[in-house]
């Protein structure tokens, strides 16, 4: 055995030593404990406090059934909106794995038939349609079922008079459908102008991390964008940019805080106030409750210019 052999051995060995201390997906699944910086922290505790840590502030991401359960509307008090399925491996895409079994696994891991989950539901007494996507679905891709399933969810707005709830958690489009997926931000810009054109509210919330078409598309289409606290916001990776640029990037490049200091986000809200945040602002688009929303409320003082725009 020369020393190469033996170094590459020795490797192996510490390798299989430390994948046996590693916990499994399984064992982890199963533990009160989560992490977050770099410490175990209670799930039960992050759970209770809307899923963000309470010493680093970090905003943990959350799959839609915890958005609308948890934080918008109250336990199981919403319905789903449902929408088509089209057959999407059209080009029979494989790479180290076959498309399909990626969308098997992904159907699995977040329970949902589409990276997108649309549902009708209530934000105290204010009917609203809300999309919210899902980082386990191929990392909250778009595709052909995610578009059909704004689609769905606008039409139930343009039927019902609703106003219309955009929560995004993207890596942009799906690269396994090439300029099928890329269609899906022309068709749901197109939904959205049909929104405007009906003079119904649309609210975004970008949350961690927000990127490629997503960001391209739907966001920025809002009449209000709104961000959770110390979310990445943009189009590109950082590192892409840079290598474009020929002067460094501001350290906080890409942040929600840089994007609203940019003019690209109307407000950055924490996870606690979300929902009285997105009440505030629907009842001043929807000019009800006006003797609630004072001027003392910050939404209204930050909101009149918008209204007036909306009217
Ligand atoms: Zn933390």
């Amino acid at each position: 055995m020369n020393w190469l052999t033996r170094i590459k051995t020795l490797g192996d060995r510490i390798k299989k030593n430390l994948k046996k201390t590693m916990a499994t997906k399984a064992e982890q699944m199963s533990s009160p404990y989560t992490s977050c910086h770099g410490k175990p922290i209670l799930k039960k505790t992050l759970e209770q406090n809307n899923f963000v840590c309470a010493e680093c502030n970090f905003h943990h991401k959350l799959e839609p059934h915890q958005y609308f359960s948890s934080i918008l509307f109250g336990k199981n008090i919403y319905t789903e909106i449902d929408s088509p399925v089209p057959y999407e491996d059209v080009l029979n895409w494989e790479d180290n794995k076959k498309y399909t079994d990626r969308l098997a696994q992904a159907k699995k891991a977040s329970g949902l038939k589409c990276g997108i989950l649309s549902v009708e539901g209530k934000i105290k007494d204010i009917d609203v349609v809300v999309s919210c996507q899902s980082w386990k679905f191929i990392a909250g891709s778009i595709s052909m079922p995610e578009g059909e399933n704004v689609l769905s969810a606008i039409n139930t707005c343009l039927e019902k008079k609703l106003p219309y709830v955009f929560i995004a958690k993207s890596s942009g489009m799906r690269m396994m459908t090439s300029s099928l997926s890329l269609a899906q931000m022309t068709r749901m810009t197109l939904a959205v102008n049909e929104l405007k054109r009906a003079g119904l509210p649309f609210i975004t919330i970008i949350t961690n991390p927000t990127t490629g078409g997503t960001s391209a598309s739907i966001v920025p289409l809002a009449d209000i964008i709104l961000a959770e606290e110390g979310a990445i916001y943009g189009f590109a990776g950082k590192r892409i940019v840079q290598n474009t640029e020929t002067r460094p990037l501001d350290e906080n490049f890409q942040t929600v805080e840089w994007a609203k200091n940019n003019g690209q986000i109307d407000k950055i809200v924490n996870r606690k106030d979300l929902k009285d945040t997105l009440y505030n602002l629907l009842s001043i688009l929807l000019k009800k409750n006006s003797e609630v929303n004072s001027e003392n409320s910050n939404e209204t003082s930050e909101l009149n210019i918008k209204t007036r725009e909306a009217s």
